[in-house]
């Protein structure tokens, strides 16, 4: 068993993931001083995002497991423990566990000031295996 630094939280809407997926926000900037939020994710085996983008962009630290992270119509980026991933802003993406490991990583929204995080729907089971089967 994993022992994580991070209660797991609460699980993330099925309108803009895929699997079970945990969400523990960790910064909610509700005062705006930082303009920037931070939170723990953890994806289940093959769980993962729908296609979204940042309008302030976002950071990902990866703190376990092996996942994967994709800008569409680029080949998928494999993840590890210790991956930075720097999202542009308004970048079409998604990010992920692999089918059969647990991930998780340390998500924060830059500049969200800029507005919420746009869904462009789900990343289907033919994109996820194409995407994770070239690694
Ligand atoms: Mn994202």
């Amino acid at each position: 068993m994993f022992s994580d630094l991070f209660e797991k939280g609460t699980k993330a809407s099925s309108d803009f993931f895929t699997g079970t997926v945990w969400v523990k926000m960790l910064v909610t900037d509700e005062d705006g001083i930082f303009d920037t939020q931070v939170y723990n994710v953890v994806f289940e085996p093959s769980s993962r995002t729908h296609w979204h983008s940042h309008p302030g962009g976002q950071i990902l630290i990866v703190t376990r497991g092996k996942g994967f992270y994709q800008e569409k119509g680029k080949p998928a980026r494999p993840l590890k423990p210790g991956d930075v991933v720097e999202i542009p802003p308004n970048v079409v993406h998604w990010h992920g566990a692999a089918p059969d490991e647990e991930f998780a990583h340390i998500g924060m929204s830059t500049r969200v000031h800029l507005g919420p995080t746009k869904w462009f729907g789900p990343v289907t089971d033919e994109e996820y295996k194409s995407a994770v089967e070239e690694k």
